[in-house]
């Protein structure tokens, strides 16, 4: 009896190699893959025979535009495209290309009319006749032909922190898109077709997002975000340098009141839970809000001079200032004139010029005329005191259109931000207090005011803004000696200078940090 076994389990590896043998094609498993060429998505057939993964060529042949021709005295295919050629014969493992001899590790097999090619034909073999590369995808179980095939690299990534979670779905090239939102079901439609998807619907672990998918239609791919809880808010961003649409949903926090995200003075100096890896290292753009202007004049000082003016004249300079020293900053004016801006205006500016940086400057003003010294603010719901109360009603006066309250402003093409228009400031407030801080400091130096601290308050013009903001009060123009030096060119100049100096700060302070532990590609798993 156990003899019996042992021959039978000797015989049957031998009977498989001999049935393989002689009868190759019969014993394969066949499997979809796919063939991406100019932006088409081709199914090819893949057959297992022996564990190798084969291909027709024939069907290859088809998809890439090329020639299959038998020649029945060498019993031999040739493989043409252009003026370059393969030739290869049944049964070998050696190809000619082009008269030199390439090697693929499985020989080919044949298939009655047809030449079945090991899949490794396709990344060694068409890349040498047709001078496209050819690279295999895993998520998409497909082979991409030459570069055009695959022009976004989509991507989508999460970031789970404790108040919120963050998807973030980056491309190589910008596509425009649209989202929408019904209950649990956030739809992005991308207006291309993105032929490369990452995957085809992806399940999370997490408590708000349950699933990812992506669908391909004519001239569009779909993105549908199905939730499992209803998220207490949700943001979207927009990046360039890469594309990056980012998707923000607030958790509902455990402890209501701990979690408010404007309002709570508790929290007022706590940064550190707002993520700054979204930023690149670099600052590229820097608006500049110069303050005021038009019919809307500012603060006065006792002897004629107008806020607006000074703010007007600081904020060029310091235009001057930084593109004369930092090679490839763009700085972006809010107003270049005497000229009426709304705030939304301005932040709207800063936005979509996808600033790195937002500075809004302005002169103070005090009843006290002994008040003096500069000021810088960052956002924060409640005022840090009544002093700096009084400050930020003053300015947020200054709007034009002060009746319409901040939650009704509109970001164009945005469809989500309305509803967290509010929000926008909160995520970049960690980043915006380390420019205040340096920006206080530089201006306490020059000022000799050393005690001062950064400040907070309830700036509109902060608020929309996504990006590190700050607003500056250079000097109190009601104070007659600041007035007096505010009219002064090189009083002026040497502010813009602390303040140019205060961004060189915060930009090298923040890459010691990118630098010790900041993640900027979170992966999820
Ligand atoms: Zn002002």
């Amino acid at each position: 009896m156990k003899f019996k076994m042992k021959s039978k389990l000797f015989l049957f590896p031998i009977l498989t190699a001999l049935l393989l043998a002689i009868l190759p094609v019969i014993d394969y498993a066949e499997s979809e893959e796919y063939i991406i060429a100019e932006e088409h998505i081709y199914p090819i057939e893949i057959k297992n025979v022996g564990g190798i993964q084969y291909v027709s060529l024939q069907r290859i042949t088809d998809i890439l535009n090329s020639r299959l021709i038998y020649d029945e005295d060498k019993n031999s295919y040739t493989y043409k495209f252009e003026n370059r050629q393969a030739t290869l014969a049944p049964g070998k493992s050696l190809i000619s290309v082009e008269g030199r001899l390439e090697f693929i590790s499985q020989k080919t097999i044949q298939d009655d009319d047809d030449i079945l090619v090991p899949v490794e034909f396709l990344t060694k073999i068409i890349p040498l006749i047709h001078k496209q590369p050819v690279q295999y995808n895993v998520a998409s179980r497909a082979y991409v032909y030459g570069d055009a095939a695959d022009p976004y690299n989509l991507t989508v990534n999460t970031l789970p922190k404790p108040t919120f979670l963050r998807l973030i779905i980056q491309a190589k090239n910008s596509i425009p898109f649209k989202v929408s939102r019904d209950n649990k079901e956030i739809t992005v439609v991308f207006s291309k077709k993105i032929i490369l998807l990452p995957f085809s619907e992806k399940k999370f672990a997490d408590d708000i997002i349950e699933s990812v998918s992506f669908s391909q239609q004519r001239d569009s791919t779909e993105m549908q975000i199905n939730l499992r809880a209803e998220p207490r808010d949700v943001k979207s961003y927009q990046f360039k340098d890469p594309f990056r649409l980012v998707i923000d949903f607030m958790r509902i926090a455990p402890t209501e009141s701990a979690e408010t995200p404007t309002g709570d003075p508790a929290r007022a100096n706590d940064y550190s839970g707002a993520p700054n890896w979204l930023e690149s290292n670099d600052v590229k753009t820097i608006v500049i809000d110069p303050g005021h202007g038009g019919t809307n004049e500012g603060a006065i000082g006792v002897n004629g001079l107008k806020e607006k003016d000074v703010t007007l004249q600081i904020a060029q300079n310091l235009k001057g200032i930084i593109e004369q020293n930092i090679a490839g900053v763009k700085v972006v004016l809010t107003r270049t004139s005497d000229i009426d801006a709304s705030i939304q205006a301005r932040t709207e500016i800063a936005n979509h010029n996808k600033a790195d940086l937002f500075v809004s400057i302005h002169c103070n003003g005090s009843v006290n005329r002994n008040a003096r010294g500069a000021e810088v603010f960052i956002l924060s719901g409640e005022a840090s005191d009544d002093a700096t109360r009084v400050v930020a009603e003053l300015e947020n006066q200054a709007d034009g259109s002060s009746a319409q309250s901040s939650a009704q402003a509109r970001v164009p093409h945005s469809p989500l931000t309305p509803i967290l228009w509010e929000l926008a400031q909160n995520e970049y407030l960690r980043e915006s207090a380390l420019l205040a801080e340096q920006m206080q400091a530089e201006l306490n130096q020059l000022l000799d005011t050393s005690e001062r601290g950064v400040k907070q308050a309830p700036f509109k013009i902060l608020t929309g803004a996504i990006m590190p903001a700050v607003l500056v009060e250079v000097a109190f123009i009601t104070n007659p000696k600041e007035e007096n030096d505010l009219r002064n060119e090189v009083y002026q100049a040497a502010i813009a200078k602390a303040i140019y100096r205060s961004i060189l700060r915060f930009q090298s302070m923040r890459e010691q940090k990118n630098s010790t532990g900041f993640n900027t590609n979170d992966e999820d798993q």
